[in-house]
């Protein structure tokens, strides 16, 4: 009897662990299912503050390849419609040579893009179009707005707008006065301060396969192959750090920069990265401190995904992470 007893109360026990099991696989599914919802598109793990090193590279360039799935094309796709870049980059020379080399991007001459970049020191942003519904054009025009500030040794925030919106601009002595009144045009702000204002020609970028942000790369540019602008090849090497890199596929004005430059995004407030509301399509804190991925914290479900990859051939690169961050 009392065996029998013992018995039972271990099927009741055994009983009340598998029902408290299949509450939480119920309760995972649905956390986890297919639908994209805000708590699923959270894919990479916070360890704090990091941020990628590029010069921890120990092949001959390393880079952030993104790669995003087709359920986010909708977001992703570049053409005809306004961008705004960012990124915190501190430099570490290697040298007393300016610095050039790709911050973030995917661009060719071919296929247009825009890529954010720095020039003999200098903070850049690019678009290129490329007609392609004329066969006889086949490559695409560049168009480039450069700040009027060389970047040193201290983390500094850079931020590449394609405008479409009429405004005034603070004079600079790198912006044309009546650049404000043109549909797009490029604008740059260093540190959240407007540094200068380009031209597109009213054009929007046109993107390498439709999307800009597919196999787009932080660190080179992306896997776009033939690629050299200014100097730079996807192969060239980023001597700098680089941190919480967010791409938005709208505008941000110069209020809406300065606002969340020195903080997160998060998922209300002031600095709301919610999708679509944001228009924001890729965010990067990299803030995982180890390991060769990295998330998309943008909210794009399971159409994000980063990859630290060393010449896309192999990922023997264990990451650059830097306790070195901007904030
Ligand atoms: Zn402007």
């Amino acid at each position: 009897m009392k065996k029998l007893l013992q018995i039972d109360a271990k099927k009741t026990h055994f009983f009340f662990i598998g029902s408290i099991l299949i509450l939480c696989v119920g309760f995972f599914i649905i956390s986890c299912g297919s639908e994209i919802s805000p708590q699923l598109k959270i894919q990479d793990k916070d360890r704090g503050p990091y941020a990628i090193d590029f010069t921890d590279c120990r092949g001959t360039s390393c880079q952030v390849l993104v790669l995003m799935n087709d359920e986010i094309a909708a977001y992703n796709r570049i053409d005809d419609r306004p961008l705004t870049v960012e990124a915190w980059v501190k430099l570490k020379p290697t040298s007393t040579s300016p610095e050039t080399g790709a911050i973030m991007g995917r661009i060719s001459t071919i296929t247009g893009g825009a890529a954010l970049y720095i020039k003999d020191d200098v903070p850049k942003f690019r678009i290129i179009n490329r007609d392609w519904s004329d066969p006889a054009i086949t490559t695409g025009t560049p168009y480039t707005v450069s700040s009027n500030v060389s970047l040193t040794d201290v983390w500094t925030h850079i931020a590449g707008v394609l405008s479409n919106t009429v405004h005034s601009h603070p004079s600079t002595t790198s912006c044309a006065l009546n650049v404000g009144n043109q549909t797009p045009h490029l604008d740059m702000h260093v540190d959240g301060v407007f540094t200068g204002c380009a031209t597109t020609g009213s054009q929007f970028a046109t993107s390498p396969d439709s999307e800009l942000f597919t196999s787009m790369g932080v660190g080179v540019w992306g896997d776009v192959s033939g690629a050299d602008i200014e100097g730079i090849t996807s192969k060239t090497p980023f001597n700098g750090i680089v941190d919480e890199v967010r791409m938005w596929g709208v505008e941000r004005t110069s209020t809406e920069i300065n606002a969340c430059m020195k903080r997160e995004l998060s998922s209300d407030g002031d600095c709301d990265s919610t999708i679509p509301a944001s228009g924001l399509v890729g965010y990067m804190r990299f803030n995982e401190g180890q390991g060769l991925s990295t998330g998309d914290r943008a909210g794009l479900g399971s159409g994000g995904k980063f990859f630290l990859n060393p010449d896309c051939s192999s990922h023997e690169w264990e990451a650059g992470w830097s306790t070195d961050t901007p904030f």
